[in-house]
């Protein structure tokens, strides 16, 4: 590591923030020590505040079912070779007991943007688990809604949601999305979810195509103005029925620097280490932890469905039943010194 290159790491971890040109340079300087001294630093603060315990969230995939077209997604419309599901609101009640039984108090519902499921019918989703788990928090992951349809939602009980912006940067987002997907409406999603009180996640894919580092400088700049509570990057990983199929996958490396540069933006964040960084490395959701991360997210849908929901190629932990998989998560992160625990996991105030 060059002078130029630790001055700037060690701005970061003296001030938490840095510009744009800053970040661009760090992210062109990866290398093993590099790493090794921000996931350092990373550990250290995220421990200040979160000790040695690991946030869980059981993850339900209600729907496969999109609208939309990104060309890195392998369960966009255009993709034919996907088999599409729906859970109906028992389906996914039956998910959050499974879950509940064993210590989830936090339930994230993802799909597709599904326009099946209408503003009636989340509602009525959400309102149901509010009711029968009122200890629990409920975070969102449905896509581009109108402000309107996500005040409901937080009105009927939503505590949080997911919403990756995926790029910072116009130019980039226009080379990963159909001309009728707008980088603008993306952003005002995200500040109406703020607006409206959610507890809010954005993120990126690590080496997505196109992709340069300062798109990701922008991601991570991004990230520290608009101050969001999580943040969810993974690896880009390639699906074979998309436009992209032939294009590289993001690498573990990136994506740790990246995580440790996360925390270090902002010690309090919401980290997951994410199930495509275990796809790309066997230890990868451990190495993300120890990079900084202090999020696991098991999935809590039912396996006859799981390998229906393959937005990239080889998703691991798509035939576990969902105890199997938070006996494993469990066994995983004591195994590096950690230790899940079971409650909702908030933002610390
Ligand atoms: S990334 Fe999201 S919005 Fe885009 S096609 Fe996939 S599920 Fe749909």
């Amino acid at each position: 590591m060059n002078k130029l290159t630790r001055d700037i790491a060690q701005k970061l971890i003296d001030d938490h923030n840095l510009s744009v040109d800053e970040y661009t340079l760090l992210l062109s300087s990866n290398s093993d020590d590099l790493r090794t001294l921000l996931a350092k630093e990373a550990v250290s603060v995220r421990n200040s505040i979160y000790g040695n315990s690991i946030y869980i969230r059981g993850l339900i995939e209600f729907s496969n079912y999109c609208k939309n077209d990104c060309y890195y997604c392998g369960i966009r419309r255009s993709n034919k070779n996907v088999e599409r599901y729906r859970l109906d609101i028992d389906e996914i009640l039956s998910c959050c007991a499974t879950g509940y039984g064993s210590g989830f108090r936090t339930f994230v519902l993802q799909s597709g943007e599904d326009p099946y499921y209408d503003d009636t019918k989340m509602i009525e989703i959400v309102a149901a688990i509010r009711n029968k788990y009122p200890d629990c928090a409920i975070t969102l992951s449905l896509g581009e809604r109108s402000k309107d349809s996500y005040q409901k939602l937080f009105d009927a009980g939503a505590d949080r949601y997911l919403l990756r912006e995926e790029t910072a940067d116009r130019e980039h987002y226009s080379h990963l999305h159909p001309k009728e997907m707008s980088y603008d409406n993306r952003m005002t999603c995200l500040n109406n979810l703020k607006d409206i009180g959610y507890q809010v996640g954005c993120g990126f894919m690590v080496g997505s195509p196109f992709q340069k580092p300062d798109n990701i400088a922008k991601d991570l700049y991004f990230i520290q103005e608009s101050r969001p509570q999580m943040v969810g990057i993974g690896p880009y990983i390639t699906q074979k029925d998309t436009p992209f199929a032939n294009e590289e996958n993001g690498t573990l490396e990136d994506t740790l620097l990246c995580i440790s540069i996360l925390r270090l933006i902002n010690p309090k964040l919401l980290i997951p280490a994410t199930t495509s960084l275990g796809t790309i490395h066997p230890l990868g959701r451990e190495l993300g932890i120890k990079a900084g991360a202090n999020v696991v997210m098991p999935n809590l849908s039912p396996v006859g469905v799981r390998k229906q929901y393959q937005l990239y190629d080889n998703k691991i932990c798509t035939g576990d039943e969902a105890a199997e998989c938070i006996n494993c998560m469990k066994y995983r992160m004591s195994s590096i010194g950690y230790e899940v625990v079971c409650n909702r996991g908030d933002y610390p105030a």
